[in-house]
């Protein structure tokens, strides 16, 4: 397989500048090189991996000392071109970096830059993974970058930019290469099928492009993989199973176990049946945590193809039927998962039966949270509550006016009547005196009851703005009493702001 599986790679592997996908940037700047005959002896490519860096270097090296050049392209049938395709040329060397990191194979490469080229024009030197190098190393590079001989051009390559000394960075001319879109490493792969005469469908190469992640080299690496696996049949259905996908409705239908606590009990029969078929749980939950952020990027119209990892028939199934959830919920669900999954992963459980109990435990956890009334619910109703005895108290006016109107004049106001020194001596009935009174301490029981329920309100705000994950004992307490507080009153369980 591992023969096969180079085949590919190497068999479409671009020749000419103009057969490389997607880097036009970098491609139509060195070919203006070639047009405007301005070749720099130091070019550095920087980029994610398997975009075609090295083999735009090749096709450079090539074009440098090709005997026939077409325009700015090689000719790919000159002895020097052959050479270097088949990677014996004795005018290119290709030094990986990762292996040659020291200071002493720089000095060596420096002794053989002096050798004038064998049969070609140029002496090239493509360095991969040049980040790589040692200090010292650089630093011997960096001379000879400061005096290049005129029949030498290195062609530095890296995937970590950041990691390479700016002295070395201001000598090079920089060409940035580009992660490859999965529509065009679709579009690509469809063309080598029809060359290869493989069978496949718009979904099968979605999956090979997506497992690709943006490189071209690893698309096609997985291409063959799959092109073995399906027998040559690259079909959405055979693709899914290869790779694990558990096709969207297991995911909605999770989802809505997950939400509805008429399904709760169905959460476990899919753990259940995930572990009996072999299923990767902990794969399953990060996917399901995929799919929720999904749902989330859906709401936000965000989501494309690039941007997730749902085939297109899929994705429009969630569009029409996922786009008007709550987003709190989502989000809290979300993160709750998110957690499960954390855990999961520190946890280092030894077999997947061990994984299975973690997860019904966690799971069962979170149906109970959803399911006690929160206490986000229970503020809702303090808040109405204190509106109610607010208004009672906005009330007030109009009863004092018709208890003013019971007590002669000199009672100026109920208010103030207590600080007022001229009502000390004032004539005023006992009954109303007494009526008077009660009010007043009616007043002052309203005013002590908000104080208190104002208090409860702080107190369970700052219980609240702790992590909801798990419910401290205080918080509890707290939600116990006003259960009691509020009993055979009808609570809004508001379930999903508890979890
Ligand atoms: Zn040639």
């Amino acid at each position: 397989m591992s023969e096969n599986h180079q085949v590919l790679f190497r068999k479409y592997r671009p020749q000419f500048f103009r057969d490389v996908i997607y880097q036009d940037l970098a491609v139509g700047s060195l070919q203006n090189a070639f047009k405007s005959k301005k070749i720099g002896h130091a070019y550095i490519f920087i980029g994610p991996r398997g975009v075609g860096k090295t083999t735009i270097a090749r096709i450079l090296a090539k074009r440098l000392n090709c005997e026939n050049p077409d325009g700015v392209e090689p000719c790919n049938e000159c002895t020097s071109c052959l050479e270097i395709t088949k990677g014996n040329s004795n005018d290119v060397f290709e030094i990986d970096a990762a292996s040659n990191s020291g200071v002493d194979n720089i000095r060596e490469l420096r002794e053989n830059v002096k050798f004038n080229a064998m049969g070609g024009k140029y002496r090239v030197y493509i360095l991969d993974e040049v980040h790589m190098l040692s200090g010292a190393a650089f630093n011997a590079l960096l001379k000879t970058l400061e005096e290049p001989p005129a029949h030498v051009v290195f062609i530095l390559a890296t995937t970590e930019y950041h990691k390479i000394p700016e002295t070395i960075l201001s000598r090079c001319q920089d060409f940035h290469f580009r992660k490859v879109p999965v529509t065009v490493l679709q579009n690509y792969i469809e063309t080598l099928c029809t060359k290869e005469g493989l069978k496949y469908d718009t979904e099968g190469l979605f999956w090979i492009a997506k497992k690709g992640d943006g490189s071209v080299r690893d698309t096609l690496s997985f291409m063959e993989q799959a092109v073995i696996f399906t027998d040559g049949n690259l079909t959405g259905v055979k693709l899914r199973k290869m790779i694990g996908y558990h096709g969207i409705d297991t995911f909605t239908d999770f989802f809505n176990q997950l939400i509805d606590s008429s399904q709760s009990a169905q959460i476990f029969e899919t753990l259940e049946n995930l572990f009996q078929a072999g299923i990767d749980l902990g794969k399953f939950i990060w996917d399901f945590i995929e799919f929720l952020n999904s749902l989330l990027l859906i709401k936000d119209n965000l989501a494309d193809r690039e941007s997730i990892n749902i085939p297109q028939e899929d994705l429009q199934k969630l569009k029409q039927n996922y786009r008007e959830l709550d987003r709190e919920i989502l989000v809290l669900l979300a993160e709750r998962i998110f957690s499960i999954h954390e855990k999961l992963n520190l946890m280092k459980l030894r077999s997947s039966y061990e994984m299975k109990v973690y997860l019904e435990i966690q799971f069962r956890k979170l149906i109970l949270d959803r399911e006690k009334p929160s206490v986000s619910g229970l503020l809702a109703k303090i808040s109405e509550l204190t509106k109610l005895v607010q208004g009672d108290i906005s009330a007030l006016p109009d009863n004092v006016e018709q208890v003013k109107k019971q007590i002669p004049s000199q009672t100026a106001s109920i208010s103030t009547n207590q600080k007022d020194p001229k009502l000390a001596g004032s004539q005023t009935t006992n009954e109303t005196q007494v009526s008077a009174k009660q009010k007043v301490e009616s007043q002052s029981n309203v005013n002590g009851n908000l104080e208190t329920n104002a208090m409860t309100q702080k107190t369970l705000e700052s219980n609240k703005a702790q992590p909801s994950a798990n419910p401290t004992s205080s918080e509890e307490e707290m939600e116990k009493l006003l259960k009691e507080k509020f009993s055979g009153m009808e609570v809004d369980p508001n379930q999903f702001k508890n979890l």
